[in-house]
């Protein structure tokens, strides 16, 4: 994990890292997550098969970890 977060735009709260599957009818996905601790605010990346390699699955996750910071900015 090179990304690193930034605190949550909306609370200031510590924020983590998580990873979710979903069993879906045919295979099982993944889910990268951004989650606040102190205001329950979540981002998720899209869905993905979890036989996806795991340095794509990293991948995807820096760039929600992205996303996040620049939310998390002030401007
Ligand atoms: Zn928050």
């Amino acid at each position: 994990m090179s990304e690193i977060l930034k605190p949550c735009p909306f609370c200031g709260g510590n924020v983590y890292n998580d990873f979710k599957t979903v069993d879906g009818k045919t295979q099982s996905l993944i889910g990268v997550y951004v989650i606040c601790q102190s205001c329950d605010m979540v981002m998720r990346s899209e869905w993905l098969p979890s036989e996806n390699s795991f340095s794509e699955i990293i991948e995807i996750n820096n760039k929600l970890i992205e996303r996040w910071n620049r939310r998390a900015k002030s401007e």
